[in-house]
């Protein structure tokens, strides 16, 4: 039996099977369908933008 390294999800940090990678960073389905959803005046939305920020910040550093 193979073991597959699951890509972690930088919303949830959850390894998930399925999901998406924006700017080489990987979003579980499940948060993107929750980003999609997710009105720019929702007060979810600038957590999901943060989190994403924070990582590409770290990455940079
Ligand atoms: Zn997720």
């Amino acid at each position: 039996m193979e073991e597959v390294e699951l890509p972690m999800c930088i919303i949830c940090s959850q390894a998930k099977p399925d999901g998406i990678f924006i700017l080489s960073e990987f979003i579980c389905d499940d948060c993107e369908a929750e980003m999609v959803r997710t009105d720019v005046m929702d007060e979810r939305y600038p957590f999901f933008i943060g989190q994403l920020k924070q990582n590409l910040i770290l990455k940079n550093a």
